[in-house]
């Protein structure tokens, strides 16, 4: 079930998931998505409108590859925006089972593969198809990241806007993509912290921490 009190405190009506199931009965998103719609605006904490455009192209993966979320998927995005947690709700392609991977590449596409035990397989990528936004102005807008986007006065159209599209502002290409393998690894320990980290991850001779992705000082 999902918690409707979770993000009704704040922000105007269509953040509210009364709101988001009203404009979504509206604008005619087909009823088995919503409640995937509904867990992921909770996930993400709003909805967010990537994340609602990354429901709509994950739903239109799966479809596309055949396949249903029980099946073990690994999924690539290619923005860490919003579109992770896609994938990660309705794929079940999560930064903990290792099954995503997010490549910062800027672009509003993922594509989407079942495990498969050759060295590539067959994937489906889905992104967002320019030509096909400019029939739905604020979307076009929006996605522009242009200063004509209110997000006050704008941000409820465009999730209409986005709710009436679904898929329409979509398009899909077959690629092939290299499997993920599983690496072996042993235990090795840092002469600077005394802490241990998996051999492949070791920097010369000392651990990240002690290296470049040191992150924090001690106090
Ligand atoms: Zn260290």
């Amino acid at each position: 079930m999902i918690d409707k009190s979770k993000f009704m405190q704040a922000g105007p009506h269509e953040e509210t998931s009364e709101g988001l199931e009203i404009s979504m009965d509206r604008c005619g998103v087909k009823p088995a998505l919503r409640p995937a719609i509904l867990r992921l605006s909770e996930f993400h904490t709003y909805p967010a409108p990537g994340v609602l455009i990354g429901a709509f192209m994950v739903d239109y993966a799966l479809e596309l590859l055949g396949v249903t979320p029980d099946k073990k998927l690994y999924g690539v995005c290619e923005t860490p925006k919003c579109l992770p947690d896609a994938l990660q709700v309705l794929a079940h392609c999560t930064t903990g089972n290792n099954r995503l991977n997010v490549v910062p590449i800027g672009k509003f596409a993922i594509t989407l593969n079942a495990s498969s035990e050759e060295e590539t397989t067959q994937a489906v990528r889905v992104y967002v198809n320019l030509e096909k936004l400019k029939q739905y102005p604020v979307i076009d807008t929006w996605y522009a990241n242009s200063p004509a986007y209110d997000k006050h006065t704008m941000k409820g159209i465009l999730q209409d806007e986005i709710f009436r599209a679904g898929r329409t502002i979509l398009s899909f290409e077959q690629v092939r993509v290299t499997v993920k393998r599983k690496k072996k690894w042993a235990s090795v320990t840092c002469p600077c912290c005394g802490e241990t980290v998996p051999d492949y991850l070791i920097e010369g001779d000392h651990c990240g921490a002690c290296g470049s992705m040191k992150y924090y000082e001690k106090i």
